[in-house]
């Protein structure tokens, strides 16, 4: 059996993603952020995968974190063997207009969108390099491609995964491991419930869809881009968002 390891994946599109790739018959690694609530939507998370017949594990930690990343890994490939596919998806945004933005705004964006990628890319692609075989799949951002007001921390931490997302492809592509990102536009989860209703409404305005993305369909790309289906697709950025930009 195939495993694949979702990053930030107790909600939100990571929960999704989680259990479109149980339903696609991979077994599970649930990573979520080391606190108690995290922990139980975690479990739920796990619980709706294993319907599906596949094992699913959570595994705390923080993934902005270097050790606790290579910690984790080492327990993933413990427990499951192989390790077929990682999805970085991990991220919090922490919006401002530059002018009042802090460092530590910009700092701890960085830190989790960021580095987690190469703390997780690092440990993961050693496990993938001796398989000769992996799909890396990054959550960058429409943000990341364009720059958006505001998120000056956030499109920084986007646009760097799109650098690596390539980067990847390039020094490992000749081992048989893939890497791609998606760059959603507006997805309904926790993290765009906090825009105001004049931010939303200045959203929807831009998009050809006239309405928000949902996290089904962001789970649907990464399911076609961890199979054997996208097996000649490797660093590219594929934009859903419902034509924000074109
Ligand atoms: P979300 O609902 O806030 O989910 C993000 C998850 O990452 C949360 O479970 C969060 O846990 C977890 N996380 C945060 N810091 C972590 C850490 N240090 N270690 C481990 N897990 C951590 O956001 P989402 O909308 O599903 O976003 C998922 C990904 O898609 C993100 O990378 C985001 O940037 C990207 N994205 C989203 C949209 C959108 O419209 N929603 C658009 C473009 C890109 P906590 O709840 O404890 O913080």
């Amino acid at each position: 059996m195939a495993t694949a390891i979702i990053t930030g994946a107790s909600q939100g599109i990571g929960a999704c993603i989680a259990k479109r790739l149980a339903k696609d018959g991979f077994d599970i690694a649930i990573n979520h952020y080391p606190s108690e609530s995290d922990k139980a939507n975690a479990e739920n998370v796990a619980k709706e995968c294993q319907e599906f017949g596949v094992k699913a594990i959570c595994f705390p930690a923080d993934v902005s974190k270097y050790a606790d990343c290579e910690e984790m890994v080492k327990a993933i490939k413990a427990e499951f063997g192989t390790i077929d596919v990682l999805v970085n998806n991990a991220g919090i945004t922490k919006d401002g207009l530059l002018a009042r933005m802090s460092e530590e705004s910009y700092d701890a964006v960085i830190a989790v969108n960021q580095k987690s990628v190469f703390n997780m890319t690092k440990h993961v692609a050693t496990v993938m390099m001796r398989q000769r075989s992996g799909h890396i799949i990054n959550l960058a951002s429409v943000a990341g491609l364009y720059g958006n007001p505001g998120q000056f921390n956030y499109s920084a931490s986007k646009a760097a995964i799109i650098g690596m997302t390539k980067t990847t492809a390039k020094e490992f592509g000749s081992r048989g491991i893939t890497c791609n990102a998606v760059a959603p536009g507006f997805i309904k989860t926790p993290m765009t419930d906090k825009l105001t209703d004049a931010q939303r409404d200045a959203m929807i305005a831009q998009i050809a869809m006239k309405r928000y993305g949902e996290v089904e369909e962001i789970a649907g790309v990464v399911s076609f881009l961890a199979s054997s289906d996208s097996s000649y697709v490797t660093g590219q950025v594929i934009e859903i968002s419902g034509g924000l930009s074109m």
